[in-house]
């Protein structure tokens, strides 16, 4: 089989409104940059990235416009691939990321993050087309055996208005939904405001939902080793990014070290040389490297083998339908990122849901998310197909 064309296309849905909020920052405009690799035996694999910084801008009429590094896939990448035999996955990922370390790879204005979000997009179509060519969903192609597997809701952002009543309704609704494990923000408010809001989270949900936190880097070291006994006596799964960026692996080790919670980390980890650097040297129990941001389902592998090896679970960040196929397959791969369907929720409250409500509409076949677990079909490649028509709606050509 022969690569006879690689496609970009970049999508852009409106802007959230309301906004909702992380721990410091708003959630992004939904965005994503999917490729399509055709071969000569008229297989298409699909892979897609959300993460690619300089994929559009908005101009001055409001409207998305394409950036610079939209053009990183057609004019770098596809003259790479076009010609190879696309099982060659890990040589056709090294000629992909040697891009990054070459001449003039910035001279459009292309950053290294954006190409390695195209290459995440890239490697994800491959590894598409692999499971196709085997006639086996990729789990199965990678040795997996479990078709379901466990995931955890990302909710309990922060959005103006939204009190304890409306916090403690939503956390007990995923309870409802059949989810045991549930993520909520910490570090956007006061810590007295914070741990009221994880204690009505831990009665809405009760004793037996794992109940995580994420940060999202609000804190320097020494608040989070003292805050951390704060919220430990609420039964704290995982403190996520506990600590601000400019501490790095050794802030995380002191937390890990000296807090009685255990510590997750790694969705902005770049490459598999950065999440093996933290997970050996930070301390973090939980890896989240996402390969949907960077590096592709190739990257995830490494980063799963290195911290096999030392005893750290796999939770990747976002991403589960593609995810849930290599926590599937991975010894140590623990569970998925949740953003439940909008449509089993009735009250405005709940927005946080939009994000995947809007990126889900791109799918005509997707995995299916049933009573907490991300459950994948027997469909070769990823299980997903994309829908002409929404491409057609939300497609930016210019
Ligand atoms: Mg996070």
């Amino acid at each position: 089989m022969k690569i006879t064309s690689v496609e970009a296309r970049v999508l852009v849905w409106p802007p959230m409104t309301p906004a909702f909020w992380m721990s410091l920052l708003p959630v992004n405009r939904p965005h994503e940059l999917v490729v399509l690799i055709h071969t000569d035996d008229g297989l298409t694999g699909i892979g897609h990235s959300d993460q690619a910084s300089s994929i559009f801008n908005v101009g001055s009429d409001g409207k998305p416009k394409l950036a610079s590094a939209s053009r990183i896939v057609p004019d770098l990448i596809s003259p790479l691939l076009v010609g190879e035999d696309p099982a060659s996955v890990e040589q056709l990922w090294q000629k992909v990321f040697g891009l990054t370390y070459r001449h003039h790879w910035n001279r459009e204005g292309w950053s290294r993050s954006s190409m390695l979000s195209a290459l995440a997009a890239v490697d994800m179509a491959l590894w598409d087309l692999r499971g196709k060519a085997a006639g086996l969903p990729v789990f199965r192609l990678l040795g997996g055996n479990e078709a379901a597997v466990p995931m955890y809701v990302a909710g309990g952002y922060y959005r103006e208005g939204k009190g304890l009543a409306e916090l403690a309704a939503e956390s007990a609704q995923y309870r409802e939904h059949g989810y045991k494990a549930l993520k909520m923000r910490v570090g956007g408010m006061s810590v007295e405001e914070d741990v009221e809001r994880v204690a009505v989270v831990r009665e809405a949900v009760g004793p037996d939902v794992k109940l995580m936190l994420d940060a999202n880097e609000a804190y320097d070291s020494n608040t989070a080793i003292k805050v951390a006994p704060l919220y430990e006596p609420y039964g704290i799964f995982w403190f996520e990014e506990p600590v601000a960026w400019y501490e790095g692996n050794d802030g995380l080790k002191r937390v890990a070290e000296e807090t009685g919670i255990s510590v997750a980390g790694g969705e902005q980890a770049a490459t598999h040389w950065e999440a093996e650097a933290m997970a050996r040297d930070s301390g973090i129990s939980y890896m989240e490297f996402d390969c949907m941001r960077t590096g592709g389902p190739t990257e995830w592998l490494r980063v799963a083998d290195a911290c096999r090896r030392i005893g750290v679970h796999m939770a990747p960040h976002h991403g589960a339908h593609i995810h849930a196929h290599l926590v599937s397959a991975a010894p140590n791969g623990l569970m998925v990122e949740a953003f439940p369907d909008p449509f089993m929720y009735d009250s405005a409250e709940q927005l946080e849901f939009v994000r995947w409500d809007r990126k889900r509409e791109m799918f005509s076949a997707h995995p299916e998310v049933r009573d907490g677990m991300m459950c994948m079909s027997e469909q070769p490649g990823w299980g997903i197909e994309m829908d002409p028509e929404v491409i057609g709606k939300r497609e930016v050509l210019e």
